[in-house]
Parts: structure tokens; C-alpha cells; sequence
């Protein structure tokens, strides 16, 4: 009986210690704040994962109607005019354009205290393009971008 509840409790143990880092890897959390800036530069993609999480934290104070902060993936080359597609889009679809083909993935629109997180269908990301993410609340882009690197 001791040596079963023994063995139950190391496979316990083993399980929770497996799971982090196996989570860790197929997922980031990104930062934004008040001064219109991402923590990082850069999302690493193992293109061994099958979905990839992003977890986006306002670590700001203003709402999102002034200070609003999204993440949203594409090729780099796209960036300039879906920004533009965005700001036309407007605050009523959260700037992101409706069916647009070249958003490849992208988290809600949040203020400050808040967070969101997506999931990237790995396979689904052009291996081929340059990819990057951005922020498309107006304005924005410009200081909140970085790369979407895949790691094979
Ligand atoms: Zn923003």
C-alpha cells in the first residue's frame, strides 16, 4: 500500500514538473504599458508546437479607449497598411479589420490591468515570409512591433 501511494506521488511529481516546462515552450507572455511599449522585440516559435499561446498583459493604468494595446501577427511587408486598414476599422471592431486575410492571428484589444491571450496555429504561419507583430491601435505601430521568428 505505501510503495503504491509512493509511486502515485512520484508520477504526481514528475507530471508537475514535466508540464511547465513543456507549457513554457509553446508560449510567451508579452508585456505593454502606458508608454507604448512591448517588453520584448521578439517571439521565438518552436515549429515543433502545434498551437502557439501568446498571453498579452497591460501592465499600464489607462483604459483602452486612450492607451488600448493588442498583438497582432503578419508579414512584415503588411504592417504599414494594416495599420491603416485598423485605424479605419475603427474602435468599434477593436482595429482590427474584419476578414482580413493578412492578419494571421491576433488577441483582443485591452487596457490597462488587463489580459488577453490567442493561440497561433503553428502550421498556419507562412515559413517562407518575413513575420512580425504589431500593435494596431492607432498610432501604435511604430514603437510596438518586433519579429515572429519560427526556431526549427
Ligand atoms: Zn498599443
Amino acid at each position: 500500500m505505501y510503495k503504491i501511494t509512493f509511486l502515485i506521488l512520484a508520477g504526481l511529481l514528475a507530471s508537475c514538473f514535466a508540464l511547465p516546462s513543456q507549457a513554457a515552450e509553446c508560449a510567451v507572455t508579452i508585456e505593454a504599458n502606458d508608454a507604448m511599449k512591448y517588453n520584448t522585440d521578439s517571439i521565438k516559435i518552436p515549429s515543433s508546437c502545434d498551437q502557439f499561446e501568446v498571453t498579452l498583459k497591460h501592465v499600464g493604468k489607462l483604459d483602452a479607449q486612450v492607451m488600448g494595446h493588442n498583438v497582432v501577427i503578419s508579414r512584415t511587408s503588411d504592417i504599414t497598411a494594416l495599420a491603416q486598414a485598423a485605424m479605419q476599422a475603427g474602435a468599434a471592431q477593436q482595429y482590427v479589420p474584419a476578414d482580413d486575410s493578412r492578419i494571421l492571428a491576433h488577441s483582443e484589444l485591452i487596457g490597462g490591468g488587463q489580459s488577453t491571450t490567442f493561440t497561433i496555429p503553428v502550421a498556419s504561419l507562412p515559413t517562407s515570409d518575413d513575420l512580425s507583430f504589431f500593435c494596431s491601435f492607432p498610432g501604435h505601430y511604430a514603437l510596438m512591433q518586433g519579429k515572429v521568428v519560427l526556431v526549427p
